[in-house]
């Protein structure tokens, strides 16, 4: 049984009060692991070390800080395979998924391990000899808090940001997938990372999770999950003016005009649809196709279905693997129910999947539905698995008009050949993310972020190092 530690002060622990939650891999259904069910005890000793961090790792130089988030990135680079492995099993992605997912972890640290040397402030002369320049300076102890999707990923696109503005961490995996946050926190220790400057909590979110939010002395919140927990986590934060970059769910459209070039259409709207079993924030999961090749794209689609083979993670040819946790796996079962109560067709699975060896894990079939109202739940709601509904339009403005009727605004893609569209669509889809002609593609360099019910764009490249650092402004005359 492996059994998963808080760190704290550069020390591996159980909770303060004993207690455990078990955690179980989703490809046998069965309990591999155990982690602490933290409370305030073990909040209080992470903020105490990182309290007592602060100081130093606040005031060292950008290059040594540089050096130690560089030698991070090095380590998971050494041990992408031990760590993609560690993911596929605790996770339910496919391995050879999980090993791109470890690279760029390892990016996410060597690119703000640059960001922090090249960070600089600004100054402005002003008219009647005046010059003022801005400071900026770490908030001080924030906290990350990540989802179970794409565990390490998430975790570290927060902690390298804020580990790389000086501030100190404590940071939250999820309870569903927290085996590479624990092995990350080894990796921290063993490239001279000081103790305290990064404090991993494990629990339960509404306990550990609320109780690290809710703390008077975590001043910013990077938040990834869902659109509930960004509301909870919210109120939580506002009376006490915290700062909060929440990255939540998304129910995102891909636009299929009928002049898009449709081999590839389908094949990048296969994958935007059951990557990761259909767990991205980036997922399509709401597919729009122009009337005049509903059918043509249909059958092309349903076709591609039969060569996404599902089953054992590990496996090299396995393009779909399990479902997180049995909690989510009877979630995206009765949305299905949902969408066939709201007389939604359905056109390729619908129901669980039950490997040869793995008869207990959780495997649900890459499914879809036609036939489903714009207003129906199933297209309005982030299912957040290997569902997605097809729908079709006759014109551009009802292809936008569909494409923003949803309260989240996270990703779209946007399928033609002409360039006079996807400009348009760009321009007026009310997404943070538009992907013409591609799907996936983040850049470190740029911003990344929902509008509306998607989050508050807060995320990636400089903003993140501004959302982690408070500017002051000093005017001198002279
Ligand atoms: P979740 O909201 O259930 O949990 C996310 C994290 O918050 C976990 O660590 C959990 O323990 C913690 N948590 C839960 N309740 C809490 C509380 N009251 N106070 C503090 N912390 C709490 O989300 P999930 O199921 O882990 O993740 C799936 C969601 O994440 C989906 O909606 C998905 O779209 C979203 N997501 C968004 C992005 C993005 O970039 N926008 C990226 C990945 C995932």
């Amino acid at each position: 049984m492996l059994k998963i530690l808080n760190f704290i002060n550069g020390n591996h622990c159980e909770a303060v009060n004993k207690n455990f939650i078990e955690n179980s891999n989703p490809s046998t259904g069965l309990v591999y692991s155990t982690l602490p069910d933290s409370d305030e005890q073990d909040v209080e000793r992470a903020i105490e070390s990182a309290q007592n961090a602060y100081n130093s790792w606040s005031n060292i130089s950008a290059e040594s800080r540089f050096k130690i988030l560089n030698r991070i990135a090095e380590l998971i680079d050494e041990k992408n395979e031990e760590l993609a492995l560690a993911e596929s099993i605790d996770q339910g992605m496919p391995l050879w998924f999980a090993r791109t997912q470890v690279t760029l972890s390892a990016q996410n640290f060597r690119f703000f391990a640059t960001a922090a040397m090249q960070y600089s402030s600004t100054n402005h002369s002003m008219e009647g000899n005046y010059v003022n320049y801005n400071q900026k300076s770490p908030i001080g102890i924030v906290a990350c808090i990540s989802s179970w999707n794409l565990p390490l990923y998430i975790i570290t696109w927060k902690i390298a940001p804020a580990l790389a503005t000086g501030n100190c961490v404590i940071a939250k995996p999820s309870e569903f997938a927290p085996a590479t946050a624990f092995m990350l926190s080894e990796i921290c220790y063993q490239a001279g990372l000081p103790n305290g400057v990064l404090n991993i909590i494990n629990g339960r979110g509404e306990k550990a999770g609320n109780i690290i939010v809710s703390h008077p002395k975590i001043k910013a919140i990077s938040f990834t999950g869902k659109l509930s927990t960004g509301k909870v986590i919210s109120t939580l934060a506002a009376p006490l003016f915290k700062k909060l970059s929440l990255e939540l769910g998304g129910k995102n459209p891909v636009l299929i005009f009928a002049d898009c070039n449709l081999e590839k259409a389908v094949k990048e709207t296969v994958r935007a649809s059951f990557l990761n079993q259909g767990e991205l924030c980036r997922s399509g999961s709401r597919i729009l196709v122009e009337e005049k090749i509903y059918n043509n794209f249909k059958k092309a689609f349903l076709t591609e279905l039969k060569y996404q083979s599902l089953g054992n993670p590990l496996l090299n040819d396995t393009k779909i693997g399990a479902i997180v946790s049995k909690q989510h796996y009877d979630k995206i079962l009765s949305y299905i129910e949902i969408a066939k109560a709201e007389g939604g067709k359905i056109l390729f699975g619908g129901e669980p999947v039950f490997p040869k060896g793995l008869e207990n894990g959780w495997f649900i079939s890459p499914t879809v539905i036609e036939n489903l109202k714009n207003e129906s739940i199933c297209n309005r709601e982030e299912i957040f698995g290997p569902v997605v509904t097809l729908t079709s339009f006759k014109t551009e403005v009802d292809a936008l008009e569909i494409a923003n009727s949803t309260d989240y605004g996270l990703a779209s893609s946007v399928w033609t050949e002409n360039i006079q569209t996807a400009h348009r669509i760009a321009t007026n889809i009310k997404t943070g993310l538009v992907w013409i002609n591609c799907w996936m593609y983040v850049d470190t360099k740029s911003p990344f972020g929902g509008m509306k019910n998607s989050g508050n764009g807060n995320s990636g490249a400089w903003n993140i190092m501004d959302f982690f650092t408070e500017q002051k402004n000093v005017y001198i005359k002279y």
